[in-house]
């Protein structure tokens, strides 16, 4: 199963994609989790990738399609993934393309949370009094709906195209939007 879980941040991405990803054996990739990850053991990477996050924008594509190649050749995403963060930007959607075809396989479909705005934000100011991110301040919160705005929702026009988009209301218990998901997911053929 190769699986994209896509959403405005706040949408509660991490936490489905872990529901999601144990149900069919497969990893969630974070690409937020890798980069914080890096940020953290002081890598290079973790360098470069620090000053965009903490403003609130996006990592150059280049650094970015090549943590996610390098993540996608590991032995455990072999039988399939999750990817929770990525793509984010037309130029991902065709890397990814790419790196998918690569293998053999195909994408078999991608997974949009819809939560409204104002509850986004309460959401994140809230994660920003318990986990303190770097990132959860309300300019950066601001900026970086924006940015997904900007440059991410555009995505969800192209997999919806492509026949691949599954539409889930985000709102409500944790536990209700992971019954939607899997049911959702349930119409899916796997791959
Ligand atoms: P959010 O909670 O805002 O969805 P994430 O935890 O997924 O955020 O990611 C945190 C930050 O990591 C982003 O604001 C961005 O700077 C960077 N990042 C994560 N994924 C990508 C990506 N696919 N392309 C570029 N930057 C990314």
């Amino acid at each position: 199963m190769r699986l994209i879980l896509m959403g405005p941040p706040g949408a509660g991405k991490g936490t489905q994609a872990r529901y999601v990803a144990a149900r069919f054996g497969i990893p969630p990739i974070s690409t937020g989790d890798i980069f914080r990850a890096n940020v953290s053991s002081g890598t290079e990477l973790g360098v470069e990738a620090k000053r965009f996050m903490d403003a609130g924008e996006y990592v150059p594509d280049e650094l970015t399609n090549k943590m996610v190649r390098n993540r996608i050749d590991e032995p455990d995403a072999e039988p399939g993934f999750l990817l929770d963060g990525y793509p984010r930007t037309l130029a991902q959607v065709e890397e990814l393309d790419g790196m998918i075809k690569f293998t053999g396989h195909s994408l078999d479909a991608v997974v949009v949370l819809r939560v409204n705005e104002e509850e986004l934000v309460q959401r994140l100011l809230q994660r920003a009094k318990t986990e303190g991110r770097a990132d959860d301040t309300e300019e950066v919160i601001r900026r970086r709906q924006e940015i997904y705005a900007e440059q991410t929702e555009p995505l969800i026009d192209v997999y919806r195209d492509r026949n691949l988009l599954i539409e889930v209301d985000g709102e409500g218990d944790v536990d209700e939007v992971t019954e939607r998901i899997f049911h959702a997911l349930e119409a899916v053929p796997q791959s």
